[in-house]
């Protein structure tokens, strides 16, 4: 029986294949909040003053990020605010929303609750009842990143923090090299900056961060969290993506870590050979920034709405 490498405490919750450590719950949370630290100090992510806008779904994933900025808000290093958006996916949202809501009670932050319908006058499972329409994710990703960087100006915010782990960046890394996205590709990465003002900075403290163990940290601290998967989560490419990754690390368990390394490495050569589509206009129709005359949000309502 293996006992903690750390402290040498018999009741051990995780053996890690990939560095053959076993730690107990209380040297696993500090091992979690440490790498996430690490990240946050080698990348830069939060400087004094900053006021953080946490993309808060209730998951295991942003509630986790949430649980981890709060220790630098109670050191009074940064602020945090909170939104949540309601796609409108009957059966599965909810619940989430209420468990966001609850945290942001709990921790007594600033918090709303932004709607697709609200927002685009449609709920996704509208969308999706619209015939040659792009399929759910399209939409979902494109529509939630528009709220999230307005919601982030009326917040003030000088960061937009999202829970993307380990696996869903490396997810992304190969999805986007398979499609021969190169323009998508240079924008992945541990912080996301524009040109454009009207861009809040992205960061991704959990990147470094195997989803499983993530999901392991919130069931330690005893966070409360959504469970229940996404319906539309199997139409995806990126989750067909997710399958091979999971399949490989059971006989790779270092694959996601040397693949994310590995980009980390190739990826300022690779921006400055793509001089990229960046959002140096505004958009014609709802002002946003946008790399052409109308976004993709609107692009994508003026579709819907003609089909
Ligand atoms: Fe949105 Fe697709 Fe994720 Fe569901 S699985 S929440 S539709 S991006
Ligand atoms: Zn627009």
């Amino acid at each position: 029986m293996a006992i903690c490498t750390k402290c040498g405490n018999p009741k051990v919750i995780i053996n890690r294949k990939q560095s053959g450590q076993s730690l107990c719950k209380e040297c696993f949370i500090e091992s979690i909040r440490r790498k996430a630290i690490k990240t946050i100090k080698k990348e830069k992510l939060l400087e004094k003053g900053d006021k953080v806008l946490v993309a808060l779904s209730g998951g295991k994933d942003s509630v986790t990020l949430l649980d981890i900025l709060d220790t630098f808000r109670k050191r009074n290093i940064i602020d945090i605010c909170a939104v949540t958006v309601d796609e409108g996916i009957e059966g599965y949202r909810n619940e989430g929303v209420e468990i966001a809501i609850r945290h942001a009670e709990r921790l007594g932050i600033e918090h709303k609750v932004v709607s697709f319908k609200d927002s685009f006058n449609i709920t996704l499972d509208d969308m999706m009842k619209i015939p040659n329409h792009r399929g759910s994710c399209t939409y979902c990703g494109v529509f939630r990143r528009w709220i999230i960087n307005r919601a982030a100006r009326d917040f003030s915010a000088t960061k937009i923090a999202t829970g993307h782990n380990l696996d869903d960046e490396t997810q992304a890394i190969l999805m986007n090299y398979l499609e021969g996205n190169v323009d998508n590709l240079t924008k992945i990465g541990p912080k996301t900056e524009s040109k454009s003002p009207l861009f809040t900075p992205k960061i991704k403290p959990l990147r470094e961060i195997p989803e499983k163990e993530i999901g392991l940290y919130a069931l330690a601290k005893d966070l409360e969290i959504h469970l229940a998967g996404c319906p539309y989560s199997q139409e995806s490419f990126r989750g067909e993506i997710g399958e091979i990754l999971k399949n490989l690390s059971k006989e790779h368990p270092t694959i996601m870590y040397s693949t994310l390394r590995g980009f980390d490495k190739i990826k300022e050569a690779l921006k400055k050979e793509n001089k990229g589509n960046f959002a140096s206009n505004t958009c014609v129709i709802c002002g946003e920034p946008s790399s052409n005359e109308i976004c993709r949000a609107c692009t994508f309502l003026n579709e819907l709405n003609k089909n």
